[in-house]
């Protein structure tokens, strides 16, 4: 073991969350360095965010000229997808953008990198490999990883998560995927609509993370419209059966076998907290083996120890993850000076089709407090029926008697829009009346928006 080298702030994790606390700590002291153990790049750009978006982009495409017919132009039929040029134009773009962020990479100090699995020793000290760091904080910003069930542990090589795809040469015939959350619905439905035969199985009646029923079963009705899924399915057995996956589930009251090339596990991410010898800090642990924070100024009790994105399985987002890191940065640079950084309004979008949106409080957290839904369908909405997007519902929930905008769920077109709009609103802290003084042109969708307002003020005007 060498001599402890000695920083004011050690980062562990060079993800979203680790570079935005290296930035915010190298502002205030140079005396900083950034562990990480496997590569530069980030999640998001490597095998998250935009190579997810770019699957996606590829089966927009795809579908696209599927549904051309109905507007009178080409024939039906399936497109014809070549797999390859799918999944080389995913890498290429995918590698474009690590490129920008290990470029940034490249202009912090090499004497601030450190690469190699970071674990503690005691609060205040870290090892890696054969190096010892003292520091005085710690960012703890090691992300998360998937989290494979046992059901599907004796799969070997035929079972893949997020990160496999996204190196694929070419696409498999069939895929069985587990989990209907962010992962699974986004890639499922990506690469059923690039031709690949796909089932998937959920838990527990869950679709993405609505938690609205009413929203929940629009959102189901379309996907089932395209896509063989079960969002509370009763799978008897995954096996491995020669180069391939069985499973073996009940639908209908009958038991079915189907054959899939691959299984693919996007049942939920585990935080990267278990390799840390977090024990050792003497902070407390919960069941997850997660220390407590406070979400404002990330810290973990009253420690100098500091806990950042995925990690600390709050909001498993980039945006979250970059003003998290941000915040715990500063303060562990500050630290015993710690102060609560500003949170944003929550804003959460999942790029299937419909996409599906959530905004403020969910329904699960406000459904207590008996709050006015102003609700407007999709189904006949000017402008999406003119995209033959019509489809899926929004609910708005407003507070009775301040008629202040609490929150809301949608899933339909355009989602992505209508929620940021709405998460706007939503910080500036507008109420239904203001939000319908608001422009509206025509015909768009966010006339959709102005329908689900109206509904709620007439409930709130009674
Ligand atoms: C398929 C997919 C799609 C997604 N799509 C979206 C999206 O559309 N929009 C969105 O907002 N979010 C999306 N996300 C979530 C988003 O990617 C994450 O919220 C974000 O990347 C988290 O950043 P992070 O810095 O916390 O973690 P990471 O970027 O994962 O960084 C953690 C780093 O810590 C390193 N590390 C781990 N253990 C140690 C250790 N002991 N020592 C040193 N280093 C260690 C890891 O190697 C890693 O580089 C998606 C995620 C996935 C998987």
């Amino acid at each position: 073991v060498q001599n402890p080298r000695e920083v004011d702030v050690l980062i562990l994790g060079a993800g979203t969350a680790g570079m935005a606390a290296y930035r915010a700590a190298v502002a205030v002291t140079p005396r900083v360095a950034l562990v990480e153990a496997g590569s530069f790049g980030t999640t998001c750009a490597k095998v998250g965010c935009m190579p997810s978006k770019l699957l996606l982009a590829a089966a927009e495409a795809a579908h696209a000229v599927e549904r051309a017919h109905l507007f009178g132009a080409g024939e039906p039929g399936r497109a014809h997808v070549d797999g390859r040029r799918v999944m080389a134009r995913v890498r290429g773009e995918r590698d474009r953008f690590v490129g920008f962020v290990t470029r940034a990479v490249d202009d912090f100090p090499a004497e601030h990198k450190i690469l190699g699995r970071a674990r503690f020793l005691d609060a205040h000290t870290v090892a890696v490999g054969d190096e010892r760091i003292g520091a005085k904080a710690v960012v703890i910003a090691t992300g998360s990883r998937p989290r494979v069930p046992a059901m599907l542990e004796g799969l070997g090589d035929r079972l893949v998560v997020n990160d496999d795809i996204f190196s694929w040469e070419e696409l498999p015939r069939s895929l069985v995927v587990f989990g209907l959350g962010i992962i699974g619905l986004e890639l499922g439905q990506a690469l059923a609509r690039l031709g690949v035969r796909v089932r998937l199985f959920g838990a527990r009646g869950h679709v993405g993370p609505l938690t609205d029923p009413a929203v929940r079963d629009a959102a189901l009705g379309a996907f089932r419209e395209e896509l063989c899924l079960d969002p509370d399915p009763r799978v008897l057995e995954v096996r491995r059966e020669g180069d391939g996956v069985e499973v073996r589930f009940v639908e209908g009251g009958r038991e079915i076998k189907e054959r899939f090339d691959l299984a693919l596990a996007a049942t939920g991410r585990a935080p990267n907290v278990d390799r840390l010898d977090l024990e050792r800090t003497g902070l407390a642990l919960d069941a997850r083996g997660l220390p407590r924070f406070d979400r404002a100024t990330m810290q973990c009790g009253a420690s100098s120890i500091f806990l950042a994105g995925d990690v600390n399985d709050d909001r498993p987002l980039l945006h979250e993850a970059a003003d998290e890191g941000k915040v715990a940065g500063d303060n562990a640079a500050r630290f015993p000076e710690v102060r609560p950084g500003p949170r944003r309004t929550p804003i959460a979008v999942v790029f299937t089709d419909p996409q599906m949106a959530l905004i403020g409080e969910t329904w699960a957290e406000v459904k207590e407090r008996a709050p006015v839904v102003g609700a407007a369908s999709f189904e006949d909405q000017g402008r999406s029926r003119v995209m033959l997007q019509n489809r899926g519902l929004l609910h708005v929930y407003a507070e009775r008697g301040s008629g202040r905008l609490l929150g809301a769920e949608m899933a339909g077109p355009r989602a992505e829009h209508l929620g940021h709009l709405l998460a706007w609103a939503h910080q500036q802290r507008l109420t239904v009346e203001q939000m319908l003084g608001m422009p509206f042109y025509h015909p768009v969708i966010e006339e959709g928006l102005r329908t689900a307002l109206r509904d709620a003020a007439a409930q709130l005007s009674r």
